[in-house]
Protein backbone atom coordinates (compact mmCIF):
# COMPACT_ATOMS: atom_id res chain seq x y z
CA UNK A 1 0.00 0.00 0.00
CA UNK A 2 1.14 3.25 -0.87
CA UNK A 3 1.27 5.46 2.65
CA UNK A 4 0.43 9.14 0.99
CA UNK A 5 -1.55 10.26 3.62
CA UNK A 6 -4.33 12.18 1.28
CA UNK A 7 -6.39 13.35 4.34
CA UNK A 8 -5.32 14.23 7.84
CA UNK A 9 -7.97 14.64 10.72
CA UNK A 10 -6.08 15.94 13.52
CA UNK A 11 -7.72 16.25 17.17
CA UNK A 12 -11.35 17.14 16.17
CA UNK A 13 -14.17 17.82 17.77
CA UNK A 14 -17.61 18.13 16.96
CA UNK A 15 -20.02 19.36 19.63
CA UNK A 16 -23.85 19.91 19.77
CA UNK A 17 -25.36 22.69 22.10
CA UNK A 18 -28.60 21.38 22.66
CA UNK A 19 -31.24 22.38 25.82
CA UNK A 20 -29.92 19.32 27.77
CA UNK A 21 -26.15 20.30 27.79
CA UNK A 22 -22.87 20.10 25.64
CA UNK A 23 -22.91 16.63 23.36
CA UNK A 24 -19.71 15.87 23.04
CA UNK A 25 -20.03 13.48 20.04
CA UNK A 26 -16.72 13.90 18.32
CA UNK A 27 -14.20 14.29 20.95
CA UNK A 28 -10.41 14.51 20.10
CA UNK A 29 -10.90 12.48 16.43
CA UNK A 30 -7.09 11.73 14.76
CA UNK A 31 -6.41 9.72 12.03
CA UNK A 32 -4.68 9.46 8.12
CA UNK A 33 -6.25 8.01 5.25
CA UNK A 34 -3.75 7.03 2.63
CA UNK A 35 -4.19 6.85 -1.33
CA UNK A 36 -6.16 3.70 -2.38
CA UNK A 37 -6.54 2.63 1.57
CA UNK A 38 -9.93 1.31 3.28
CA UNK A 39 -9.73 2.63 6.77
CA UNK A 40 -12.70 1.55 9.20
CA UNK A 41 -14.01 3.65 11.90
CA UNK A 42 -15.31 0.62 13.79
CA UNK A 43 -16.78 1.05 17.37
CA UNK A 44 -20.70 0.53 19.13
CA UNK A 45 -23.63 2.84 17.92
CA UNK A 46 -23.54 6.21 19.93
CA UNK A 47 -19.49 6.25 19.95
CA UNK A 48 -19.06 9.24 17.34
CA UNK A 49 -18.24 7.37 14.40
CA UNK A 50 -20.95 8.75 11.88
CA UNK A 51 -20.50 12.29 13.44
CA UNK A 52 -17.26 12.00 12.10
CA UNK A 53 -17.90 10.64 8.61
CA UNK A 54 -20.57 13.67 8.77
CA UNK A 55 -17.84 16.32 10.10
CA UNK A 56 -15.37 15.86 7.42
CA UNK A 57 -17.86 17.44 4.69
CA UNK A 58 -19.28 19.55 7.66
CA UNK A 59 -22.73 18.01 6.56
CA UNK A 60 -24.53 18.16 9.87
CA UNK A 61 -26.46 21.07 11.30
CA UNK A 62 -25.37 23.97 12.73
CA UNK A 63 -26.41 25.03 14.89
CA UNK A 64 -26.88 23.19 17.00
CA UNK A 65 -23.27 21.35 15.99
CA UNK A 66 -20.23 23.07 15.77
CA UNK A 67 -16.38 21.88 15.22
CA UNK A 68 -14.95 23.77 18.17
CA UNK A 69 -11.25 22.54 17.26
CA UNK A 70 -8.97 20.43 15.19
CA UNK A 71 -8.45 20.20 11.56
CA UNK A 72 -9.23 18.20 8.72
CA UNK A 73 -6.33 18.42 6.00
CA UNK A 74 -7.48 17.57 2.51
CA UNK A 75 -4.52 18.51 -0.32
CA UNK A 76 -3.42 21.57 2.02
CA UNK A 77 -7.00 22.60 2.27
CA UNK A 78 -8.62 22.47 5.69
CA UNK A 79 -12.42 21.82 5.70
CA UNK A 80 -12.73 22.89 8.86
CA UNK A 81 -12.05 26.40 8.02
CA UNK A 82 -12.49 26.49 4.04
CA UNK A 83 -15.23 29.05 2.62
CA UNK A 84 -18.74 26.72 1.83
CA UNK A 85 -18.35 26.98 -2.12
CA UNK A 86 -14.84 25.86 -1.98
CA UNK A 87 -16.35 22.73 0.53
CA UNK A 88 -19.17 22.05 -2.00
CA UNK A 89 -16.70 21.93 -5.09
CA UNK A 90 -15.39 18.88 -3.17
CA UNK A 91 -17.96 17.41 -1.68
CA UNK A 92 -19.13 14.83 -3.99
CA UNK A 93 -16.45 15.46 -6.82
CA UNK A 94 -13.44 14.79 -4.27
CA UNK A 95 -15.03 13.42 -1.72
CA UNK A 96 -18.16 11.58 -1.66
CA UNK A 97 -20.52 10.01 0.89
CA UNK A 98 -22.82 6.78 0.82
CA UNK A 99 -25.49 7.17 3.51
CA UNK A 100 -26.70 4.39 6.05
CA UNK A 101 -30.00 5.33 4.56
CA UNK A 102 -30.72 5.43 0.74
CA UNK A 103 -34.46 6.23 1.22
CA UNK A 104 -33.86 9.12 3.29
CA UNK A 105 -30.70 10.51 1.10
CA UNK A 106 -32.52 10.40 -1.99
CA UNK A 107 -34.99 12.83 -3.06
CA UNK A 108 -38.01 11.25 -3.36
CA UNK A 109 -39.39 14.18 -6.12
CA UNK A 110 -36.95 13.67 -8.60
CA UNK A 111 -36.31 10.25 -10.98
CA UNK A 112 -32.91 8.02 -10.10
CA UNK A 113 -31.80 9.23 -13.46
CA UNK A 114 -32.39 13.22 -12.95
CA UNK A 115 -30.15 12.78 -9.26
CA UNK A 116 -27.32 11.36 -10.73
CA UNK A 117 -27.60 14.03 -14.15
CA UNK A 118 -27.90 16.78 -11.76
CA UNK A 119 -24.93 15.46 -9.26
CA UNK A 120 -22.67 15.32 -12.97
CA UNK A 121 -23.56 18.22 -14.22
CA UNK A 122 -22.86 20.04 -10.39
CA UNK A 123 -18.82 19.23 -10.88
CA UNK A 124 -18.11 18.04 -14.52
CA UNK A 125 -18.73 19.80 -17.76
CA UNK A 126 -20.59 16.90 -20.10
CA UNK A 127 -23.27 17.55 -21.87
CA UNK A 128 -26.77 15.97 -21.31
CA UNK A 129 -25.95 13.08 -23.64
CA UNK A 130 -22.46 12.66 -22.09
CA UNK A 131 -23.68 12.40 -18.77
CA UNK A 132 -26.89 10.69 -19.03
CA UNK A 133 -24.36 7.90 -21.35
CA UNK A 134 -21.98 8.32 -17.58
CA UNK A 135 -25.29 7.38 -15.39
CA UNK A 136 -26.12 4.60 -17.89
CA UNK A 137 -22.55 2.60 -16.87
CA UNK A 138 -22.35 3.51 -13.38
CA UNK A 139 -26.03 1.47 -12.90
CA UNK A 140 -25.03 -1.23 -14.78
CA UNK A 141 -21.53 -1.20 -13.28
CA UNK A 142 -23.77 -1.40 -10.09
CA UNK A 143 -25.72 -4.50 -11.47
CA UNK A 144 -28.78 -2.93 -11.74
CA UNK A 145 -30.90 -4.59 -14.18
CA UNK A 146 -32.68 -2.84 -16.88
CA UNK A 147 -30.76 0.33 -16.72
CA UNK A 148 -32.74 2.32 -18.98
CA UNK A 149 -35.71 1.73 -16.85
CA UNK A 150 -33.75 2.30 -13.96
CA UNK A 151 -33.02 5.72 -15.00
CA UNK A 152 -36.92 6.88 -15.32
CA UNK A 153 -37.81 5.04 -11.87
CA UNK A 154 -38.59 7.30 -8.60
CA UNK A 155 -36.82 5.92 -5.47
CA UNK A 156 -39.55 4.46 -3.68
CA UNK A 157 -40.20 2.50 -6.90
CA UNK A 158 -36.98 0.76 -5.93
CA UNK A 159 -36.33 -1.91 -3.38
CA UNK A 160 -33.90 -1.10 -0.82
CA UNK A 161 -30.92 -3.11 -2.10
CA UNK A 162 -31.32 -0.78 -5.92
CA UNK A 163 -31.85 2.31 -3.78
CA UNK A 164 -28.24 1.66 -1.95
CA UNK A 165 -26.80 0.41 -5.20
CA UNK A 166 -28.03 3.78 -6.88
CA UNK A 167 -26.67 6.02 -3.69
CA UNK A 168 -23.50 4.17 -4.29
CA UNK A 169 -23.74 5.01 -8.37
CA UNK A 170 -24.67 8.61 -7.69
CA UNK A 171 -21.63 8.92 -5.25
CA UNK A 172 -19.44 7.69 -7.72
CA UNK A 173 -20.65 9.77 -10.78
CA UNK A 174 -17.53 12.73 -10.34
CA UNK A 175 -14.74 9.88 -9.94
CA UNK A 176 -14.13 10.88 -6.64
CA UNK A 177 -11.12 10.04 -4.76
CA UNK A 178 -12.26 9.23 -1.60
CA UNK A 179 -15.21 7.60 -0.74
CA UNK A 180 -17.03 7.62 3.01
CA UNK A 181 -19.38 4.99 3.60
CA UNK A 182 -21.30 4.90 6.43
CA UNK A 183 -23.07 1.45 7.12
CA UNK A 184 -24.31 0.75 3.73
CA UNK A 185 -25.62 -2.20 4.39
CA UNK A 186 -27.45 -2.08 7.84
CA UNK A 187 -30.60 -1.99 5.87
CA UNK A 188 -30.42 -4.37 2.84
CA UNK A 189 -30.32 -8.40 3.04
CA UNK A 190 -27.48 -10.61 3.32
CA UNK A 191 -27.43 -11.20 -0.85
CA UNK A 192 -27.31 -7.24 -1.82
CA UNK A 193 -24.80 -7.10 1.33
CA UNK A 194 -22.11 -9.32 -0.22
CA UNK A 195 -22.92 -7.28 -3.71
CA UNK A 196 -22.43 -4.22 -2.24
CA UNK A 197 -19.04 -5.42 -0.25
CA UNK A 198 -17.93 -6.80 -3.54
CA UNK A 199 -18.41 -3.14 -5.18
CA UNK A 200 -16.48 -1.61 -2.82
CA UNK A 201 -13.80 -3.97 -2.95
CA UNK A 202 -13.41 -3.46 -6.44
CA UNK A 203 -13.42 0.29 -6.21
CA UNK A 204 -10.75 0.18 -3.70
CA UNK A 205 -8.92 -2.55 -6.15
CA UNK A 206 -9.40 -0.99 -9.44
CA UNK A 207 -9.67 2.82 -8.81
CA UNK A 208 -7.09 2.56 -5.74
CA UNK A 209 -10.23 4.48 -4.25
CA UNK A 210 -9.60 5.72 -1.11
CA UNK A 211 -12.60 4.72 1.30
CA UNK A 212 -13.57 5.51 5.13
CA UNK A 213 -16.00 2.78 6.09
CA UNK A 214 -17.95 2.57 8.73
CA UNK A 215 -19.15 -0.23 10.77
CA UNK A 216 -20.07 -1.55 13.85
CA UNK A 217 -19.62 -4.74 12.02
CA UNK A 218 -16.04 -6.38 12.89
CA UNK A 219 -16.62 -9.33 10.04
CA UNK A 220 -16.98 -6.32 7.34
CA UNK A 221 -13.84 -5.01 9.12
CA UNK A 222 -12.07 -8.20 8.23
CA UNK A 223 -13.57 -8.76 4.46
CA UNK A 224 -12.64 -5.22 2.99
CA UNK A 225 -10.53 -2.86 5.64
CA UNK A 226 -6.72 -2.52 5.16
CA UNK A 227 -6.25 -0.30 8.91
CA UNK A 228 -9.04 -0.50 12.06
CA UNK A 229 -9.65 2.75 14.52
CA UNK A 230 -11.90 1.68 16.79
CA UNK A 231 -13.86 5.03 18.38
CA UNK A 232 -15.21 4.86 21.39
CA UNK A 233 -16.34 7.95 23.84
CA UNK A 234 -15.89 10.29 20.68
CA UNK A 235 -11.88 9.23 20.41
CA UNK A 236 -9.88 6.80 18.65
CA UNK A 237 -8.94 4.80 21.14
CA UNK A 238 -7.01 2.01 18.84
CA UNK A 239 -5.78 1.87 15.47
CA UNK A 240 -3.56 -0.52 13.42
CA UNK A 241 -3.78 -2.40 10.59
CA UNK A 242 -7.01 -5.21 10.79
CA UNK A 243 -4.76 -8.05 10.54
CA UNK A 244 -2.70 -6.62 13.57
CA UNK A 245 -6.21 -5.56 15.66
CA UNK A 246 -7.78 -8.58 14.84
CA UNK A 247 -5.40 -10.75 15.99
CA UNK A 248 -3.91 -8.66 18.81
CA UNK A 249 -6.37 -6.31 20.13
CA UNK A 250 -4.66 -4.28 22.99
CA UNK A 251 -6.97 -1.95 24.05
CA UNK A 252 -9.58 -4.20 26.99
CA UNK A 253 -12.44 -2.35 24.79
CA UNK A 254 -11.41 -3.50 21.12
CA UNK A 255 -10.62 -7.17 23.27
CA UNK A 256 -14.10 -7.10 23.80
CA UNK A 257 -16.03 -6.27 20.46
CA UNK A 258 -14.05 -9.11 19.23
CA UNK A 259 -14.97 -11.40 22.07
CA UNK A 260 -18.37 -10.26 21.19
CA UNK A 261 -18.05 -12.21 17.12
CA UNK A 262 -19.82 -15.18 17.23
CA UNK A 263 -18.19 -18.61 16.89
CA UNK A 264 -19.48 -21.34 14.98
CA UNK A 265 -17.27 -24.02 16.94
CA UNK A 266 -18.55 -22.78 20.03
CA UNK A 267 -21.79 -24.79 22.05
CA UNK A 268 -22.28 -21.28 23.83
CA UNK A 269 -26.30 -20.63 23.71
CA UNK A 270 -25.10 -16.90 23.93
CA UNK A 271 -23.16 -14.28 22.12
CA UNK A 272 -20.62 -12.74 25.17
CA UNK A 273 -21.27 -8.57 25.28
CA UNK A 274 -19.82 -6.26 26.97
CA UNK A 275 -21.01 -5.34 30.22
CA UNK A 276 -22.87 -1.73 30.44
CA UNK A 277 -23.34 1.29 28.39
CA UNK A 278 -21.46 3.46 25.94
CA UNK A 279 -21.02 6.53 27.69
CA UNK A 280 -23.32 10.00 27.88
CA UNK A 281 -21.91 12.31 25.74
CA UNK A 282 -23.46 14.94 27.40
CA UNK A 283 -21.80 13.97 30.77
CA UNK A 284 -18.63 11.80 30.03
CA UNK A 285 -17.56 9.69 32.52
CA UNK A 286 -13.79 11.55 33.96
CA UNK A 287 -10.42 9.96 33.22
CA UNK A 288 -10.36 6.88 30.51
CA UNK A 289 -14.38 7.23 29.22
CA UNK A 290 -14.36 3.11 29.42
CA UNK A 291 -13.14 2.92 33.07
CA UNK A 292 -16.88 2.25 34.30
CA UNK A 293 -17.04 -1.05 31.77
CA UNK A 294 -13.19 -2.16 32.15
CA UNK A 295 -12.19 -5.44 33.72
CA UNK A 296 -8.34 -4.38 33.81
CA UNK A 297 -9.46 -0.70 35.88
CA UNK A 298 -6.97 1.00 37.94
CA UNK A 299 -6.78 3.99 40.03
CA UNK A 300 -5.34 6.30 37.40
CA UNK A 301 -7.45 5.74 35.05
CA UNK A 302 -10.64 7.40 36.94
CA UNK A 303 -9.12 10.71 36.42
CA UNK A 304 -6.67 10.96 33.77
CA UNK A 305 -7.85 10.74 30.07
CA UNK A 306 -5.31 8.34 28.51
CA UNK A 307 -3.26 9.76 25.80
CA UNK A 308 -3.08 8.11 22.18
CA UNK A 309 0.50 6.25 22.00
CA UNK A 310 2.05 4.19 19.51
CA UNK A 311 3.15 0.06 21.14
CA UNK A 312 4.31 -0.84 17.01
CA UNK A 313 4.76 1.73 14.87
CA UNK A 314 1.62 0.57 12.83
CA UNK A 315 0.09 0.36 16.12
CA UNK A 316 -1.84 2.97 18.82
CA UNK A 317 -3.22 2.99 21.71
CA UNK A 318 -5.33 5.04 24.39
CA UNK A 319 -5.16 2.70 27.41
CA UNK A 320 -2.78 3.65 30.31
CA UNK A 321 -1.97 0.02 30.60
CA UNK A 322 0.61 0.85 27.58
CA UNK A 323 1.06 4.15 29.02
CA UNK A 324 3.31 3.41 32.17
CA UNK A 325 0.93 5.64 33.95
CA UNK A 326 -0.41 2.38 35.75
CA UNK A 327 2.18 0.87 36.89
FE1 LIG B 1 -9.29 0.13 31.13
FE2 LIG B 1 -7.78 1.94 32.29
FE3 LIG B 1 -7.18 1.14 29.85
FE4 LIG B 1 -9.31 2.66 30.27
S1 LIG B 1 -7.19 3.24 30.59
S2 LIG B 1 -9.21 0.86 29.02
S3 LIG B 1 -10.01 1.89 32.23
S4 LIG B 1 -7.16 -0.08 31.72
Amino acid sequence: MKSEALLEVKNLKTWFYTRRGIVKAVNGVDFTLSRGECLCLVGESGCGKSVTALSLLRLFDSPPGKIVEGEIVYRSIDLVTCSLDKLRQIRGKDIAMVFQNAQSALNPIFTIGDQIIEQINTHLDLSHEQALEKARTLLDKMRIPEVDRALKQYPHQMSGGMKQRAMIAMSLSCDPCILIADEPTTAVDVTIRAQIMNILQELKRGREMSIIFITHDLSLVREIGDRAAVIYGGRVIEIAPVERIMNEPAHPYTRGLISCLPDVSSDATRLPSIEGNTPNPIDMPSGCPFHPRCNSVMDVCRSVLPEITNILDVHAVACHLYSGSGK
